[in-house]
């Protein structure tokens, strides 16, 4: 099958073999787990157990709020201890609504729902099994923490005829994904029918990136059965992970910055999602734990683990030996697009592909100095922009300026920022400047609702006062008509007394 170019993008060095090689290992379960309510895009979960409460493994814990959302599930047996704040796995340090769970040791499973264990066709329709991944709360696990059902659904709003698995897994330093695909290829593409019969497409298209060999095997041996499935190599190159990249690369189509891949007829899912699906029908699992990368030089012993949610990075670092003599920095996700981690108390969750640990030499952040108009940003740069005209606009701070020439397409890859000899953090500058014109956003349409909200009560009440003056003005005139009735009554009955006095 031949690719599409795509433009831009780095070459890293992907360090990778520190934990390539590593099969995964499952943790036991801490004595305690910090379930966050909001793993997910969109509005958080409600809490629907409560302290004291003694939940099972898999037990729903956070039913899925308003709006786009998804469900949270205890990952072991225990007591709830606290419904409370708590670290998340977020730079700003913010807290979140977490469920405490006391573990009991026993990892007992609540009652779950019945497997469907059938072979294709299923003996399901698209939307029961839809029904299965939203009460599953299956998210994207490739980062993104999207709810997957709200992706399935999409085929009622959009012409979908293909499905892209995204096994590209293009972050330095992460394998988790690598050794799924090497380890439970058979679960991933029984997920993958899965999903392609709800969707009710027929394209289906497996990218692994080209460093993959052992793992592009797996999958085509476990996907020969299936010709509808393709499973292609990519080229090695950041960010090729993103889904408008991927599906640029499979398929020649182009996403507009502001559009879903569903818009121009494909959806991307991930393939650990895929085994998550799998899990969900064939076993009914709900999404309790996850594989995680533990890695970088920092650490003692690097590893893939599949990780219940919930776990602390201080447990999960334990696991894997603890960590070398202060490491500089910790992060959530990977190098280039994951995010520096506040606490190692903060939970692993269902958007952690990777907890790295990172010494100041793999940094390697040297100190920032001007510009040397080089152009390397631009010709970096995956979505089409001009990071170095971004930034000078930011730093005068002229955001309306940044957002006219593009900002708002940025995909926060960090290309520009890893590749500009002056070290000067251009992805940071985006970053905060759509921050700012997103609250700016927010607030204008806030504004907009008042505004809107006050001139319907203004419009109400003056309907309302002239209905009342119309009631007002025909009650006068009823009145006045029946005093003129009441007169005329009057002038007849007198003239006929009249009459009759005369006839007399
Ligand atoms: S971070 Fe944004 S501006 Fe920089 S290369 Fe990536 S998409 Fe382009
Ligand atoms: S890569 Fe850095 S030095 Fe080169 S043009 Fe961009 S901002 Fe300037």
């Amino acid at each position: 099958m031949s690719l599409f170019q795509v433009r831009g993008g780095v070459k890293l060095s992907y360090r990778k073999e520190l934990s390539s090689e590593s099969p995964i290992v499952h943790m036991p379960t801490p004595k305690r787990v910090c379930i966050p309510l909001q793993q997910h895009v969109g509005s958080p979960a409600e809490p629907v157990v409560e302290v004291g409460q003694w939940v099972g493994k898999g037990q729903l814990i956070g039913k899925s709020g308003r709006g786009i959302s998804a469900n949270v599930h205890a990952s072991t047996s225990g007591i709830v201890t606290a419904i409370e704040d708590h670290v998340a796995p977020h730079p700003s340090g913010l807290t979140q609504l977490t469920v405490v769970i006391e573990a009991d040791g026993d990892d007992r499973w609540a009652e779950l729902p019945p497997p469907i264990t059938a072979d294709f066709p299923l003996p399901a329709t698209p939307k029961e099994l839809n029904d299965r991944v939203a009460a599953a709360g299956i998210v994207g696990l490739g980062g993104a923490a999207f709810p997957s059902a709200v992706k399935l659904d999409m085929r009622y709003k959009y012409s979908i005829d293909t499905l892209v698995i995204n096994g590209a897994e293009c972050e330095p330093y992460i394998t988790c994904d690598d050794r799924l695909m090497r380890e439970s290829a058979s679960e991933i593409i029984d997920g993958v029918r899965i999903m392609a019969y709800a969707l009710a497409v027929e394209q289906i298209i497996i990218a692994i990136e080209a460093n993959k060999p052992k793992a592009v095997k797996a999958m085509r041996d476990a996907a020969k059965a299936d010709r509808s499935i393709r499973v292609v190599t990519v080229p090695t190159r950041f960010p090729m992970g993103s889904a408008q990249h991927l599906l640029l690369a499979v398929t020649g189509r182009e996403t507009p910055a502001d559009k879903r891949t569903a818009e121009v007829g494909a959806v991307v899912h991930n393939v650990a999602t895929a085994r998550a699906v799998s899990c969900a029908i064939r076993r009914g699992e709900p999404l309790i734990s996850r594989v995680v990368t533990v890695s970088g030089f920092g650490v003692r012993e690097p590893a893939n683990v599949e990780v219940p949610l919930g776990t602390s990075v201080e447990d999960l670092l334990a696991f894997c030996g603890g960590l070398h003599p202060v490491p500089t920095l910790l992060i959530n996700g990977g190098p280039m697009m994951g995010a520096p981690l506040p606490s190692v108390h903060a939970p692993v969750v269902k958007g952690s592909s990777g907890v790295l640990a990172l010494t100041a030499a793999e940094i390697n952040e040297g100190p920032e100095s001007p510009c040397i108009r080089c152009g390397k940003c631009v010709s970096a740069c995956p979505a089409g922009l001009v990071p170095v005209e971004m930034a000078q606009l930011i730093k005068r701070g002229d955001l309306q300026g940044a957002k006219a020439i593009g900002s708002q397409d940025c995909i926060a890859c960090g290309s520009c920022s890893y590749i500009c000899p002056s070290h000067i953090p251009l992805a940071h500058y985006f970053s905060f400047a759509n921050g700012k014109l997103n609250a700016l956003d927010r607030d204008a349409r806030r504004q907009d609702r008042i505004r809107s909200l006050i001139q319907a009560r203004n419009e109400r009440a003056a309907r309302e006062a002239e209905m009342k003056k119309a009631a007002a003005a025909a009650r006068k005139a009823a009145k006045a008509a029946t005093a003129a009735a009441k007169a005329a009554a009057t002038e007849t009955t007198a003239a006929s007394t009249t009459q009759m006095e005369e006839t007399t």
